[in-house]
This record gives structure tokens, sequence and C-alpha cells, in this order.
């Protein structure tokens, strides 16, 4: 799977029809219900979808304001999975020189017009041409020479015949069969003539690729970086990993978890830990890590509470807006620029399962339009339902799935855990996202739904 595929998210299909839409009287309430039936508090649950904004509205506006990072010059190895910012242009043909196709013989194709099995043409064998010979002498007419794969085609000599068609004779050797003018050589410049364009700029640099820099004499590359992402978790009950939480803390999952993804997404990622809910630390820690950053990633503070620092502290910069995004889990979502370079950062909201989706939605593909790539969406599918699934009018749903492949090559979904943005052990149960469109009220087991598949590293 890879992401320069187009990513046209279908429709689902098999929805259950809205008598008379959200406004239906005779289902009053069912919002409310709905709600309840979710969960309560936290970040994505009883609300309304009046004045959220659009996933697509906000994606756009995300991808809008980010461009790529600027061209740097890497070595081959390190420009694997980058995108080149160069044309590449042969300076020396591909091959370099005529060289033999196979172990064999060298010969003039017309010598030979007579062979067959039953009446051999026999030749003198004149001498031997290795791989790395750095000189051959010519070849006269009548005459044959050993030949090594990838050995210099003598001058004189017009095909190689291979081994398994002669007696393998080391003074004179004895041919079953007449050659074509031709025949296993290796045409200098056959593959890419001097001169020729060998990768355009926005390649994508694989091993077939370097191997091709390499064998053109190319050992350094322009290449959009890997973009560095800073990760920060913010919230006062939060420990590190290596410290057993006491009452009312809770361990830092999310830098990891986020650090993680944007490694996955391509970007190099530096975990900055835990920050508190403290204005003064938190403004601090952004400005030193601004030197830097190439984009800038939160967790945490974004929702309505008293103490949802980020949110407090960076609203009044004026430079990152902090909206509700018509969606589920990851309503509350921070998006802006932070300082003299405009660094992106974006704000996502504290409980796992949100930091993640909003990861996975604008995240991940604002990343990859900083390496340069121009599919920045992950390819999704289209699976069947195993499952009845509810969504809420007007927003788009995000649950956690578990793909498989049926025996007839179909893939099914099946839903994994509640609706809880806090479900960590559900959410790492899932090999996928299961998205329920903003009109869809409910899926009915059979049904297709588009999956956002999670499992496959695209570095
Ligand atoms: P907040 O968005 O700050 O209101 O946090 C929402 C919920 O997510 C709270 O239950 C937090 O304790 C939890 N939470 C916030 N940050 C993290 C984190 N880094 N790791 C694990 N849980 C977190
Ligand atoms: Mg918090």
């Amino acid at each position: 799977m890879t992401d320069e595929n187009p990513d046209q998210p279908t429709e689902v299909i098999g929805r259950i029809p809205q008598p008379g839409g959200p406004a239906d009287p005779a289902r009053p309430g069912e919002h409310g219900v709905r709600q309840e039936d979710h969960g309560r508090g936290g970040d994505d649950h009883g609300h309304s979808s009046a004045g959220l904004r659009p996933v697509a509205e906000q994606l756009a506006r995300v991808l809008d304001g980010i461009g790529t990072v600027d061209p740097i010059q890497l070595t081959l190895l390190d420009a694997q999975g980058l995108l080149l910012a160069e044309q590449i242009v042969a300076d020396r043909p591909l091959p370099g020189f005529d060289n033999s196709a196979m172990d064999g013989y060298a010969v003039r194709a017309v010598d030979l017009r007579e062979a067959s099995e039953a009446k051999p043409v026999v030749l003198p064998v004149v001498g031997d041409v290795v791989a790395g010979a750095r000189s051959v002498s010519g070849m006269g007419p009548g005459l044959a020479m050993r030949i090594m794969t990838g050995a210099p085609i003598p001058p004189g000599a017009d095909a190689v015949v291979p081994l398994e068609d002669t007696d393998r004779g080391v003074a004179r050797v004895a041919i079953n069969r007449s050659v074509r003018s031709g025949e296993c050589v290796r045409r200098a410049g056959e593959d890419l003539a001097a001169g020729a364009v060998a990768l355009g700029p926005g390649a994508a640099i694989g091993p077939q690729q370097i191997a091709l820099l390499a064998a053109t004499g190319h050992d350094r590359v322009m290449v959009r970086p890997r973009p560095r992402v800073v990760v920060i978790s913010t919230g006062s009950e939060l420990v590190d990993v290596g410290k057993t939480p006491g009452f009312g803390e809770v361990s830092d999952a999310n830098s990891y978890m986020l650090a993680a993804a944007a490694r996955d997404a391509g970007a190099d990622a530096y975990r900055v830990g835990i920050i508190p809910d403290d204005h003064a630390k938190l403004l601090d820690v952004l400005d030193s890590q601004l030197l830097r950053a190439d984009m800038i990633i939160t967790s945490g503070g974004v929702s309505m509470g008293a103490f949802d620092v980020v949110k407090e502290a960076l609203s009044q910069l004026g430079t990152v807006e902090f909206t509700r995004v018509a969606m589920q889990p990851g309503m509350p979502q921070g998006f802006g620029y932070l300082g003299r370079d405009r660094t992106p950062i974006f704000c996502l909201p504290g409980n796992p399962v949100s930091a993640l989706v909003s990861f996975e939605v604008f995240v991940r593909p604002a990343i990859r339009k900083l390496l340069g790539k121009r599919n920045v969406q992950r390819q999704t599918l289209q699976a069947i339902s195993l499952e009845r699934i509810q969504s809420p009018q007007g927003r788009r749903q995000y649950r956690r799935g578990l793909l498989h492949r049926e025996p007839d090559g179909r893939y099914s979904v099946s839903i994994v855990g509640g609706h809880g943005s806090h479900l960590i052990a559900a959410m790492a149960a899932s090999n996928c996202l299961v998205v329920i469109e903003e009109d869809v009220t409910e899926v009915v087991p059979g049904s297709r739904v588009t999956v956002l598949p999670l499992m496959l590293a695209q570095r």
C-alpha cells in the first residue's frame, strides 16, 4: 500500500434512511439519548453538531498553511524513503561498455552460421576475458575468447555463446549452434544513455532508485528531509513511564504514542515529555523548542475546563486557533503557527484515542505534505461491517476496528471496544479506524464502510 495512490473515500452504503432527518419530531431527544450512551464529559461527547466545523474544512485549512521542508543534501542511505528535490542526469551510459550477459565464448556470429548439434564448429580459443579486465585485445575472424559475465566484449567479437552450448574447451572449443549478432551482449547505454535524466524531482527514493543513483555515481542527493516534529504532553496529572503513578496520577502515554505516529508518518520525532498545567512553563518550553522544530504537537489542555492551559495560553497569542470540529472523537482541535518561522503547531485533545484519531486525520497529512508527498492521505479500503454501528448525525465518527481479509479476498471489519476515548487497550487491539460519514447515523451489519488501515508503516 502506498501513499502515492489516489485516496478517494467512497460513500458509505447501506445506510438506514432518516425519516425527516435530524429535526424529525417523531424522534425527539435522539441525540441526547445517544450522547448519554456514549459516555459523558471529556473532549468529544455531549455536544450537538451545531456550530462545529466539518472535518474536511479543518483539514483544508491545516493543509493550506503547510509548505514543504527545505531540501538538504544527504548521503544515499540517509535519503532512503524521502523524495528527491533535484533532477539527476546520468553523466555516463549504463552499462558503461559493451559486456557479456553470460559465461561463455566471445565469437563472430558469421563464423558459426553452419554450427549445429550434429556438426559443431570448432574454433581456437585465443584468450580469456575476465570481469574487471581493464583492457581487451581485439579478436580476429575464425577465433573465440573465453569470457565471463560482465567482462568487456573484445573488439571484433559481436556475440557470446553460452558455455552450455559448447564442449567448454580450453585450447579449442566446439560450438553446437549458431548465434545472432548481438546475442548475449549487453550494449553500452542500452539501460540509460549518457546525458539522459535518471530521476526527476519528486521521485521517491527506495532501494531501486538508490541502485540507480549508485550505478550512475551519485553518492549524495538533494532531498526533502524528514521534518523534525517535537511532541509535548501537557497535564499536571502526568508522570513519565518510568515512575509508578500515585493516586490521581496517570502515566504519559501520548508523548510516546504521538512520537511513534510521527515517525511512522515519516518525521524525526523529538519527545519533550511532560509539562504541567502551567502557562509560563508551557510558553517557555514552546519557545525553546521552536529553534529545532519543523512542527510542534501538544496533547491535552484544549477542552473547556478551568485548567485547559494550552488553549488559554495559546489563544492569547492570536496565531493559534481553537475550534470544535464535527468529529468523534477529537472534537476540540487547536492549530496555528508559532514564532518567527511560523512553525505549525497542533494542539490535540488529551484523551489518547482522541489524540491518535486527531493525529491521523490532521497531523499525518500535514507531515506528508512537509515531506513533499503529492497524496498526503492514507489509502482507504471498503470493508463489510460485521456489526451495527450507531453514529451521531452531523459528526464524522472514527471507531477502532479490526480489519480481516475474508477467504474470498474481500475485507470485513468488526468494532473493537466502546466509544470511550480513554480506552487504550481497545485501541491497541485494533488495526484500523472505521469511518462513519457525517450524514450516516446507523450502519447495518453487512453494509460497506470506509476503513483507514493503521497497521502499515509507511516511512
Ligand atoms: P485533557 O485533554 O487535558 O482534558 O485530558 C483529557 C484526558 O486525557 C484526561 O483524563 C487526562 O488525564 C488524559 N490524558 C491527557 N494527557 C495524557 C497523556 N499524555 N497520556 C495519557 N492520558 C492523558
Ligand atoms: Mg489536561
